[in-house]
């Protein structure tokens, strides 16, 4: 492949931690080492940003589950100055670098933000972001939708909970409620059920059938009379940047929205269901496991709804 052929760079930024500077790395030079804990242990924590129109959505909401990651996680404070001027000098680079003139409409971009405990053998944090366009597949599924496979999740996230109710803490390190890089049995899943011809997973408790969340998603059900559904976030269900956006902008504009227990069969019976997250936006499901999900008639308000519930937090 010749250069003009490669696809497009992402644009990096590394961020020194504890307040020391910020700076472009060359994406075509490795910037992490072999003994890095995000490398050797999946060590580290991470959010992804959805850039629209060069202005990043729901940042507030995206840091501030970012410290909380890092705190849970035990890492330093991540300084938030730091990581927005990152963020916003990588867009205008990024905007430069494609040669995006003022005035033209530019491409939603993914804006992702990693921060690992670091060598081993220096014990120094590790942070930088990477800010790249947005895969062709996320722009299809946007339109088309998703078949999507229920499935368990295969272990539980949760501290366990003692028949009274109270928490036995027997594993209170969990860092139940971190977005950690720890991802490789959630792309194990998706693997799984691209095989057996589903676009996405959502995790399922397999001895009630209430429903927790997407693979990489949360999980909205529509239902008649402008009412929102979603499961109750916390233990099993990371709370997500992008269905709160949706639920406070709805909530404004009139619908009832509510977070809490949700079956399969409420999915079933639904008007529309929805996997959203920050890149993807939203996705309708078009297929649960065997069951077709026909397209409601008011598709186009959900859309419409949900698009301006993100314009509503771009900053
Ligand atoms: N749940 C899980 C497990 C996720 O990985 C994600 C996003 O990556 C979400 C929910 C949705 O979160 P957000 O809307 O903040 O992107």
């Amino acid at each position: 492949m010749g250069i003009s052929q490669l696809p497009p760079q992402p644009v990096i930024y590394i961020i020194e931690p504890f307040g020391g500077s910020v700076r472009r790395q060359n994406a075509n030079l490795p910037h992490i080492f072999w003994d890095d804990a995000a490398v050797t242990r999946g060590d580290g924590v991470f959010e992804t940003v959805l850039v629209r129109g060069g202005r990043p959505a729901n940042l507030d909401a995206h840091f501030k589950r970012f410290a909380r990651s890092a705190r849970l996680l035990d890492l330093p404070e991540p300084k938030k100055e730091q990581w927005i001027d990152a963020t916003r000098e990588a867009i205008n680079d990024f905007i430069h670098d494609r040669g995006i003139s003022q005035g033209k409409e530019l491409p939603d971009a993914k804006c992702t933000w990693t921060y690992t405990r670091g060598r081993q053998s220096t014990g120094v944090p590790t942070a930088w972001l990477t800010l790249r366009d947005i895969d062709a597949e996320v722009i299809d599924q946007r339109k088309r939708g998703v078949k999507v496979m229920t499935a368990p999740r295969g272990y539980s996230i949760t501290q366990d909970v003692s028949e009274a109710g109270k928490s036995s803490e027997s594993a209170p390190w969990m860092a139940v409620g971190a977005k950690t890089l720890n991802y490789a049995a959630n792309m194990a899943a998706l693997r799984w059920a691209k095989q057996h011809d589903f676009d996405d997973v959502i995790y399922i408790d397999p001895k009630t059938s209430q429903v927790l969340e997407g693979a990489t998603s949360t999980v909205i059900v529509v239902k008649k009379g402008e009412r929102l559904r979603t499961p109750t976030a916390g233990g099993q269900v990371l709370q997500g940047t992008t269905q709160k956006a949706i639920f406070d902008y709805a909530t404004e504009k009139g619908w009832r929205c509510k977070m809490r227990d949700v079956y399969l069969d409420d999915l079933l019976k639904a008007e529309s269901v929805w996997l959203v997250s920050s890149v993807r936006m939203a996705v309708r499901m078009t297929r649960i496991d065997d069951e077709k999900m026909p397209a409601p008639s008011n598709e186009a308000e959900i859309r419409a709804l949900i698009n301006a519930a993100m314009d509503a937090k771009l900053s």
